[in-house]
């Protein structure tokens, strides 16, 4: 591989994105930025602020107050990154059900929106980047070398969550994880603030009928053909 890119990975929730962007990253000795969880610790945040109430935010104290919130990742030393607010890793704490719910819920706001947007560009400033998320190939780098869209249909995608939430532990029954995906989905797809979508230089993988060595054979593909 020649030159160094960033590579936009976007696609709907639990749809496998990570793994790839992660796997990628990897094969190219790239940085991977995870922006999920860069919402995700917004949504922990604001909740443990008592900001969220029910399904409510209170955005009023959420502007006044956000400035005060330290992101920041960190490479531990097994070589997987967390997310820390402040000095604390709170990895773990975003990763249940109720942060992702949060986490869609703060994502619709235009003022976090522009601050998380800020950030990443900062971080993608050297290139040799895959970021994962929502939007990157359509706000956050418009001009990323190579955009692939994830894609998996939404009953594969809540069989997958649904193993990853009980094997941590959680209880809950696959209808109620089908019925988070489609409305996470519903609200990503629909809101005001840069809503879900393909960009239209993004490349398709759909992933619903693919193994995860597949998948990254493909993703490989995409890379390799992409800094040549
Ligand atoms: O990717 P993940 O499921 O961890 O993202 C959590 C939530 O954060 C999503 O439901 C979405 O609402 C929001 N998000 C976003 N823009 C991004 C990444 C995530 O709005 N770039």
């Amino acid at each position: 591989m020649t030159k160094k890119i960033i590579v936009a990975v976007d696609g709907y929730s639990s749809c496998g994105k990570s793994t790839i962007a992660k796997q990628l990253a990897k094969y190219a000795g790239y940085t991977y930025i995870d922006t999920g969880a860069m919402y995700r610790a917004v949504g922990l945040w604001t909740r443990r602020n008592g900001l969220i109430v029910g399904e409510n935010v209170d955005e009023g104290k959420l502007k006044a107050n956000l400035s005060n919130l330290q992101l920041s990742f960190h490479r531990l030393d097994d070589g997987t990154q967390h997310i820390f607010i402040g000095e604390e890793d709170v990895e773990s704490q975003i990763r249940t059900l109720e942060a992702s719910n949060d986490a869609s819920l703060v994502s619709t706001i235009g003022f976090v929106r522009r601050r998380m947007v800020a950030m990443q560009q900062q971080m993608g400033e050297q290139k040799g980047i895959v970021m994962d998320g929502r939007d990157i190939g359509t706000v956050v780098f418009p001009n990323a070398e190579l955009k692939i869209f994830v894609f998996a249909r939404p009953e594969v995608r809540a069989q997958r969550r649904f193993l990853e939430l009980t094997q941590k532990g959680e209880q809950t029954t696959y209808d109620e994880v089908l019925k988070a995906v489609e409305e996470r989905d519903y609200r990503d797809t629909h809101r005001a603030e840069s809503p879900l979508r393909q960009a239209e230089d993004a490349i398709l993988l759909d992933n619903s009928d693919l193994t995860p060595e597949q998948q990254l054979n493909k993703a490989i593909e995409l890379l390799e053909k992409a800094t040549k």
